[in-house]
């Protein structure tokens, strides 16, 4: 549905630049929004484009270990940007809130549940993170953890085989396969 809708904008309103945030939603957004316009996609970007020659975005790679630029050479471009890579800074700049006409057709698919993500300090903000692994040996023992986190104001985090006994939440686990 979101797709469905910011297509429509994109079309209605001529932009040639559609920029999102690279986080739960936009990384489900982006490429499908990517396929549906057939639109060249940089997920990830850390820095803004070089426009210099072409349309080149700086992206993270390998989980953060390198760097690529990539040129993306489609009319329409779409970025989405990494979480914390920029500094909210005033622009200058004035923005206009234009109302366009959506259409949208009956979603396919119905949110039953809704999980609230536990823990205080959300784990991609935290700037301290307190983490436990198997050697905490069970759920029973994550008490420690969480007086600790609470103590530091620092995001909770567990490992994957953690996260996959269910002893923690999905959302907590950490890594390249994880969190940020
Ligand atoms: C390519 C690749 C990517 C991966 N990506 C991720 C990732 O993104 N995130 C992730 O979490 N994992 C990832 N893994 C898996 C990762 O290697 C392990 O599964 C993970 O690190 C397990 O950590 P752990 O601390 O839970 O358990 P373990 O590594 O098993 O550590 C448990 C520790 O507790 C100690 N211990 C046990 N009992 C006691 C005790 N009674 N007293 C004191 N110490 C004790 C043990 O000696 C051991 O040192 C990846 C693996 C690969 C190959």
């Amino acid at each position: 549905m979101y797709t469905q809708v910011i297509a429509q904008a994109v079309e209605q309103s001529g932009a040639t630049v559609v920029i999102f945030s690279n986080n739960t939603d936009g990384k489900a957004v982006a490429p499908r929004l990517s396929a549906r316009l057939r639109a060249g996609l940089v997920a990830g970007a850390v820095a803004l484009p070089d426009t210099s020659n072409g349309f080149v975005v700086k992206k993270s790679v390998f989980s953060g270990k390198a760097f690529a630029n990539v040129n993306i050479t489609t009319s329409v471009k779409i970025i989405s940007l990494n979480p914390n890579a920029f500094k909210v800074e005033e622009g200058a700049g004035t923005a206009e809130v234009v109302e366009l006409n959506a259409t949208v057709d009956t979603p396919k698919v119905k949110v039953t549940a809704v999980k609230k993500q536990s823990g205080e300090v959300p784990l991609a903000e935290a700037e301290i993170v307190v983490s436990g692994g198997r050697g905490l040996k069970g759920p029973e023992n994550w008490g420690i953890l969480e007086d600790l986190a609470k103590e530091l104001h620092a995001g909770l985090a567990c490992s994957r085989p953690v996260a996959d006994a269910h002893w923690r939440p999905h959302n907590e686990h950490v890594g390249q396969t994880g969190a940020p």
